[in-house]
C-alpha cells in the first residue's frame, strides 16, 4: 500500500494530498516516456470570484508539474454568453487544445450548461457535459467527473474494499453526488449504494449501516461519530466558508475515532480532484489521437 498514516484515534489517514502528488509524479513520468508530446489543458475563468480563482491557479501549476502543457483564458465579469460561447467554441475548435475546463460557477446571468455543452466528450476533461454524463450512464468510454472520481482513486490507493460493501452518498448533484453513485455501483466496484439528500428521513440510520461514506453536501460537519459502524470508510468532499474557517462535512475529531479511514479536510479529496483532471486530460491527448 506504501505510505500509510494514521490519525490519533488510529483511522487510515487518506492522505489526497500525497497520493495527488504521487499520481502527478507518475504521470509526468509517463508523458516523459512517450517523448514529452505536447498534452494541453486549456482553463477559462470568467469573472473575478476568489476561490475560483486559487483552484484554475492550482490548477495551471499542477498541469505543468504533470508535464502538460497549459493555456488560460480569461473573461471579465461583463461578459457576454455569446463571448463566453465564442471563447470555448475557439478552444473546442484548435487541434492544439486537448482538454478544456470552464471553472464554474460562472457569473450570474450567464447560462453554464449551454457553455459546458459546447464541449465534445474527447475534450471534456470535467465531465460535466450531458454528452459526458450519458457515457457515464450507459458505461462508455469518456470522461468522468473529477471529483468523484477522486474519490475512488483514494479508495484504490487505501485499498478500502469496495465490492459488496454497502456505500452511502450524501448529496445528489450532477458534479458529485450522482457520478459518485455510478462510479460507486458500477461493475467492477460493486457496491451496494444508497443516496441521500436533504430530504432524506433520519440519516444517522441510513448512514449507520454503511461500510463507506462519501459526503458531499456542503453542509458544516454534518457527519458525526454516531453517523458512523465502527471501521467505515469517510470520505468528505464538502466544503463551507464559515467564520472559522474552511469546513468539511464530516466532524473530523468524533468521526476519526470510529472511522477505520477518513479523509482530513482540506487535503483530501481537494487535491484528488486536480489529480484527476491532470488524468483526464492525459486520456483526452490519447482518445483525440485515436
Ligand atoms: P450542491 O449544493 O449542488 O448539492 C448538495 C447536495 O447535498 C444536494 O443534493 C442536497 O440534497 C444535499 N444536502 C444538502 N443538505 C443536506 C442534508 N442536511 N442532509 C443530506 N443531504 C443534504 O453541491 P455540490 O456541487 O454537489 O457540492 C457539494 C459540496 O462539495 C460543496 O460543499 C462543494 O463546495 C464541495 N465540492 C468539493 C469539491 C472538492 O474537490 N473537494 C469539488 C466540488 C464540490
Amino acid at each position: 500500500m506504501g505510505t500509510v498514516e494514521h490519525t490519533a484515534g488510529g483511522a487510515i489517514l487518506m492522505d489526497g494530498k500525497m497520493v495527488r502528488d504521487e499520481l502527478i509524479a507518475q504521470l509526468a513520468v509517463t508523458v516523459e516516456s512517450e517523448g514529452s508530446p505536447e498534452i494541453t489543458l486549456a482553463t477559462v475563468l470568467v469573472g473575478d470570484d476568489k476561490p475560483s480563482k486559487v483552484y484554475v491557479g492550482s490548477k495551471r501549476k499542477k498541469a505543468v508539474e504533470a508535464g502538460l502543457q497549459s493555456r488560460h483564458v480569461e473573461l471579465g465579469a461583463d461578459a457576454t454568453q455569446a463571448e463566453v460561447e465564442g471563447a470555448v467554441a475557439e478552444l473546442v475548435n484548435d487541434p492544439a487544445i486537448h482538454g478544456i475546463l470552464v471553472q464554474l460557477p460562472l457569473p450570474d446571468g450567464l447560462d453554464a450548461e449551454a457553455v459546458l455543452n459546447l464541449i465534445p466528450p474527447e475534450k471534456d476533461v470535467d465531465g460535466l457535459t450531458e454528452r459526458s454524463m450519458g457515457r457515464l450512464v450507459r458505461g462508455k468510454a469518456g470522461h468522468v467527473p473529477c471529483t468523484p472520481l477522486g474519490v475512488m482513486r483514494l479508495l484504490e490507493r487505501y485499498e478500502i474494499p469496495t465490492s459488496g460493501a454497502k456505500a452511502v452518498v450524501i448529496g445528489r448533484s450532477t458534479l458529485v453526488g450522482l457520478p459518485q453513485v455510478l462510479l460507486l455501483g458500477r461493475k467492477g466496484c460493486d457496491a451496494t449504494v444508497t443516496l441521500a439528500h436533504s430530504r432524506t428521513a433520519d440519516l444517522v440510520s441510513v448512514c449507520r449501516d454503511a461500510d463507506i461514506i462519501v459526503a458531499a453536501a456542503g453542509m458544516a460537519r454534518l457527519v458525526t461519530a454516531e453517523h458512523v459502524k465502527p471501521g467505515a470508510a469517510v470520505l468528505d468532499v464538502g466544503i463551507s466558508r464559515t467564520e472559522a474557517g474552511i469546513v468539511g462535512d464530516v466532524d473530523f475529531d468524533s468521526v476519526q475515532e470510529v472511522a477505520g479511514a477518513i479523509t482530513p479536510m482540506p487535503g483530501g479529496t481537494g487535491p484528488m480532484t486536480i489529480a484527476c483532471l491532470m488524468q483526464n486530460t492525459y486520456a483526452a491527448y490519447h482518445m483525440l489521437k485515436a
